[in-house]
């Protein structure tokens, strides 16, 4: 949307997902998770003509989320030819795809179940990450597996990633063209992982997934469409241990996560592995 004010934007978004989550709950919720309920003999009567032929109105499936997130991934990139975790942690750990990852002492790739139901995303590695190769291990990594617990998660049933794999020095903010030669990497994680849905921890994580620009404000307290996979976005754990008065807020945005989680829950995909 060129040329159209950032008010306008947020407010178009705010109506088009308030639509989403309409359509999330009073229509075919999970659809893509039970493909067969759609294509039974039963009703695939339904579709014929009156000769018994079949109509060729009746709507193709949509294509399930992680299709459509991998094909974010840019065409020339090398994530195309890879089909496990390991395979792109290694890819991860010997590609230098920005300056920062010439600097790192060690790749921060992603850590815990890799069919995880949930995944965490946060921004960048920071200090402690960087010399264990772990996401959330300092302080605000403590808090994350509190919250976690608190809505009944403990920190080997998820899947924690960042969007920067990489630190970036003295803790800056991730530059724009750092996301944007990372975020593949990412794309390529949640094809793969399949979560059922995913919590980022700060503005810049949820922006970067949602390809946004808005305030944690405008960006937390609901459930956003992300191509057919729904994300929450709260504070990050780093900001509530310094605002401590935003963790009433976070554990609102906690619940509804959970709340989310529980009514998605049914059967497994076929192809969950
Ligand atoms: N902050 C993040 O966003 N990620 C980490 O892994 C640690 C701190």
């Amino acid at each position: 949307m060129p040329n159209v004010p950032e008010p306008m934007r947020e407010l178009v978004h705010a109506i088009r997902e308030a639509l989403l989550q309409e359509y999330a709950l009073l229509g075919p919720l999970g659809f893509w998770k039970t493909p067969t309920a759609m294509s039974t003999p039963e009703n695939a009567s339904a579709h014929q003509d009156l000769f018994g032929k079949s109509q060729s109105s009746a709507e193709p499936p949509p294509p399930d989320p992680y299709a459509r997130i991998e094909a974010l991934i840019p065409s020339d990139s090398p994530l195309h030819s890879m089909h496990t975790l390991e395979e792109v942690a290694r890819y991860v750990a010997n590609a230098t795809l920005i300056p920062i990852d010439a600097r790192r002492t060690h790749p921060v790739f992603g850590v815990g179940n890799p069919q995880a139901d949930l995944m965490v995303v946060g921004e960048a590695p920071g200090a402690e990450e960087d010399r264990q190769g772990e996401p959330f291990v300092g302080p605000a990594g403590q808090l994350l597996n509190k919250m976690l617990k608190a809505i009944g998660f403990e920190r080997e049933v998820v899947y924690i990633t960042n969007v920067l794999k990489s630190r970036p020095p003295y803790n800056r903010d991730p530059q724009p063209e750092e996301i944007e030669a990372h975020l593949p990497i990412l794309y390529k994680q949640i094809a793969l992982v399949r979560p059922r849905i995913i919590l980022c921890v700060g503005r810049i994580a949820g922006n970067a997934l949602l390809g946004r620009n808005g305030s944690l404000r405008a960006l937390r307290g609901k459930v956003h469409d992300f191509y057919g996979l729904p994300v929450v976005v709260t504070y990050h754990p780093a900001a509530l241990l310094r605002n401590p008065q935003w963790k009433r807020l976070a554990w609102e945005d906690l619940q509804l996560l959970r709340a989310h989680y529980d009514h998605l829950k049914g059967p497994a995909p076929s192809d969950k592995r």
